[in-house]
């Protein structure tokens, strides 16, 4: 690499900002390759990217693994279980919004030789000086020192590689069905595997999985393999989600013993911080530093738990719980042959609220169909009005997926239940949201969509 020619242009970020002036990029390199190329290469806390002209952004973890390859108006995200999603900007004549799709096995091959292919040629002539250097961030060497290593890890990212690490991925999970949207940066940790009840006839996440409950043994070496897996891209995780579908429900003295495990490996906020307080540079960029646990719980399975079991979970990491609470329609709840009630829920998250617990909630749209919208809409609302929840908690609305043969399919063809089409969910989302009313002392929760279909981790 030469660094003959120090002031070009930066490679525009935005229309107003060259990408020497992005903050989050401590580290940056402008290449000049050949006559046409022309490429910054960006190191943050959390990746390395390369932004080509013109509007190509290829993102690497800090092992180098290809983890998005972004154009204008779509993006592909490769998961680590090797899976790509695509998400693409509409435009006004499609009707705007967004749309997300699985990648096709082939489609995803030619990605991952495509980035490749450009990532290799930046690495070469990086590697045997026919890139100049154009800028520096913080200064050219310095740039060029700390990014090589990381340049030459991604470009060997290809279909091998990749495959490789989905092998390894799910020798340790075997899978990761679904995360809470706001969770998709965890660091997951399975406590147990599959769901203790597998009876809600809308759910066909945990088909076929036996649950079980890992031994503090077993659970240490899946720890170990995790982190090991994960590695240097840990810097960037922010909390720890337990999984699986409900691992908070085991009895508590069964947690506290999982918890202390959690201790031995990784750092927690102490106790005393409110959990809202934890900031950014205290975990990011730490490999073994976190902001929290975090885990699905279903409002069931425990009716008697209290909350001195919460308070010792808050003070062992424990910082957000997600409940599904589906619909507030009780006769809902029951032809969903989902076992728990709106009183258990609204104890639960009442307990959460006390131990400073955050809360994301789930609301199922579309569930029911047309026979039972109007008393899921009027319910829901009702009873989320009625849940202490503030600012940072979560209101998620997950629409309804009904596969052919399933048991909720069968169940609503049984007692021909009509559908709700994917607009009049989004329309029943919308009634929910303008019926709801939250106390400005507590402040608002976000809301927020939450779709399974297209969940990769
Ligand atoms: S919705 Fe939750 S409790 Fe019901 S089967 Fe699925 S994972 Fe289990």
């Amino acid at each position: 690499m030469t660094d003959e020619t120090p002031s070009a242009d930066a490679l525009r970020y935005q229309d107003h900002r060259g990408l020497d002036q992005v903050p989050a990029y401590p580290t940056g390199l402008q290449l000049q390759i050949g006559a046409d190329l022309r490429v910054y290469v960006a190191l943050s806390a959390t990746e390395l990217t390369l932004y080509f002209e013109p509007q190509l952004a290829l993102h690497y973890d800090l092992e180098g693994r290809l983890v998005k390859v972004a154009e204008a108006a779509q993006f592909w995200r490769r998961s680590l279980s090797g899976r790509f999603l695509l998400t693409r900007k509409l435009t006004a004549e499609e009707g705007g919004g967004v749309v997300r799709d699985l990648v096709p096995v082939p489609t995803a091959l030619e990605i991952i030789a495509t980035a490749q292919r450009r990532t290799q040629e930046v690495h070469a002539a990086f590697s045997d000086g026919r890139a100049v250097a154009e800028l520096g961030r913080p200064s050219i060497p310095e740039a060029a020192q700390r990014i090589a290593p990381l340049l030459a890890l991604a470009a060997g990212f290809d279909a091998l590689v990749s495959a490789h690490e989905a092998e390894e991925f799910q020798r340790i999970y075997g899978r990761v069905a679904v995360l809470p949207p706001d969770q998709y940066n965890a660091l997951v940790l399975q406590v147990t595997e599959g769901c203790a009840y597998a009876g809600c006839t809308f759910c066909d996440l945990y088909k076929g999985v036996v649950f079980r409950r890992k031994s503090l043994e077993e659970f240490r070496q899946h720890i170990r393999a995790a982190v090991q897996f994960h590695g240097e891209s840990l810097r960037a995780r922010r909390s720890i989600f337990l999984g699986e579908a409900n691992a908070l429900t085991q009895p508590a003295s069964v947690l506290k013993d999982f918890f202390h495990v959690l201790n031995e490996y990784f750092e927690l906020p102490a106790p005393e911080t409110p959990t809202a307080g934890v900031s950014a540079s205290w975990w990011l960029g730490s490999p073994h530093r976190f902001d929290g646990v975090s885990s699905f719980m279903d409002a069931f399975t425990n009716p008697n738990r209290t909350v001195g079991e919460y308070f010792d979970l808050r003070r062992l990491g424990l910082r957000r719980v997600y409940i599904g609470l589906e619909s507030g329609d009780a006769g809902l709840l029951k032809w969903l042959k989902k076992p728990a009630t709106v009183d258990g829920v609204r104890r639960c998250v009442q307990m959460l609220k006390e131990c400073d617990i955050l809360v994301g909630v789930i609301v199922l749209l579309g569930a029911g169909g047309k026979e039972f919208a109007a008393a899921h809409v009027r319910e829901t609302a009702r009873v989320l009005n009625e849940l202490p929840l503030a600012r940072n908690d979560y209101i998620f609305f997950s629409p309804l997926h009904v596969y052919p043969g399933s048991q909720y399919n069968v169940q609503a063809m049984t007692d021909a239940i009509t559908p709700l089409t994917r607009d009049e969910q989004f329309h029943q989302e919308q009634e929910i949201r303008l019926a709801l009313r939250f106390d400005p002392r507590r402040g608002k929760p976000y809301l927020s969509q939450y779709e399974l279909e297209t969940f990769v981790y």
